[in-house]
């Protein structure tokens, strides 16, 4: 029985009891872990996000304890609220890992395979989606649609062949800016996304656009093609800002600030958002309070030549081969302390 006033949802077998109206992505991000639904334009922070890309689809094989009756098609879990009694099946449903391949590949169609000399390779949602759900061929033979990159302001850069239409720089633009000056014209095969007139980005805060893009599309032209970002080195900082809260990721090349950007949480969404000073105009260490390295998930290339201390398992095997893979572990600890 789930607790007076919530709901009891389970997702692939983990049952957890949330408020109602909370979505079933939402149910599954407070579980966490790999039963998450990945998600391409949902953020959490944007109201109004969610229901464009279908990367989040799960079956729902029980409606309800009232109604048991599954749902007839896999629904997208941003966008469906929980029932009580409701079970979710997400990475225990061959038919949503199935159905996720084709997203991927419709996602696919016009986006480039440029990820060697893109500017978000090792930080882009659709690398790390490919790469999980991906199938490696596609079935379209047409051209791929293709633009001319424009610069939206000194700051930003748009390359539009890598956008998916997940709309969210333009919820950013509409919530976090004082004018909005961009969004999507035309339809179908012709959106785009598109400034009146080319005209440029530029009011303060306009800069979180380059963080919710999940893709290449939209870059920060003061670090583009400065460095590989798995050769950088985060770090969080803060500062006393007026404007935002001044807390950001710095990320560094040796003694260099080559970037400033939002911090992000496990779910890849900006934790605050911050302003365009903080973002672009404040590159120099002595313009920070350093705290600490800012943790890295063990799966992101940007973990690579980055070692933390190694906490060896409590549990010492009593099984004698188990026993000396323990003692070579611990033995390659010490030689990298
Ligand atoms: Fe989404 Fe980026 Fe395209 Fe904007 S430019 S709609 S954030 S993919």
């Amino acid at each position: 029985m789930a607790e007076e006033g919530k709901f009891k949802v389970s997702i692939d077998g983990i049952s957890v009891e949330v408020a109602p109206g909370t979505t079933i992505l939402n149910a599954a991000r407070q579980i966490g872990g790999d039963i998450v639904p990945p998600a391409m334009c949902y953020y959490s922070k944007l109201e109004g996000s969610g229901g464009k890309c279908r990367t989040c689809l799960v079956k729902v094989s029980k409606g309800s304890e009232k109604d048991p009756r599954p749902m007839p098609k896999l629904v997208a879990s941003c966008r469906t609220t929980v029932m009580d009694g409701m079970e979710v099946e997400n990475i225990t449903s061959p038919e949503v890992l199935e159905a996720r391949k084709s997203v991927v590949e419709f996602l696919l169609i016009n986006h480039p395979l440029d990820c060697p000399v893109c500017d978000q390779a090792g930080e882009c949602k659709l690398q790390d989606l490919s790469y999980e759900h991906g199938t490696g061929h596609t079935e379209f033979e047409f051209a791929k649609r293709t633009f001319e990159r424009i610069d939206k302001g000194d700051k930003i850069q748009l390359h539009m062949n890598r956008c998916i239409l997940c709309y969210r720089c333009v919820y950013v633009a509409n919530q976090l800016t004082d004018s909005r000056e961009h969004g999507v014209i035309g339809r179908g095969i012709h959106s785009e996304i598109s400034t009146y007139i080319e005209k440029a980005l530029h009011n303060d805060f306009i800069g979180n656009v380059i963080d919710v893009c999940p893709v290449g599309a939209l870059t920060d032209r003061t670090f583009r093609f400065k460095n590989r970002v798995w050769f950088t080195k985060p770090v969080d900082a803060h500062r006393d800002c007026p404007t935002c809260s001044g807390k950001v990721t710095l990320w560094y090349k040796g003694d260099e600030v080559l970037r400033v950007t939002g911090r992000k949480d496990e779910f890849g969404e900006v934790e605050e958002f911050i302003c365009n000073t903080c973002r672009f105009d404040t590159k120099q260490t002595t313009d920070w309070t350093l705290e600490a390295p800012t943790p890295v998930d063990d799966r992101s290339v940007i973990a690579a030549n980055h070692y933390y201390q190694f906490n060896p398992p409590a549990v010492i095997h009593t099984d004698k081969k188990l026993q000396e893979a323990n003692e070579e572990q611990l033995a390659r600890t010490e030689r990298l302390k």
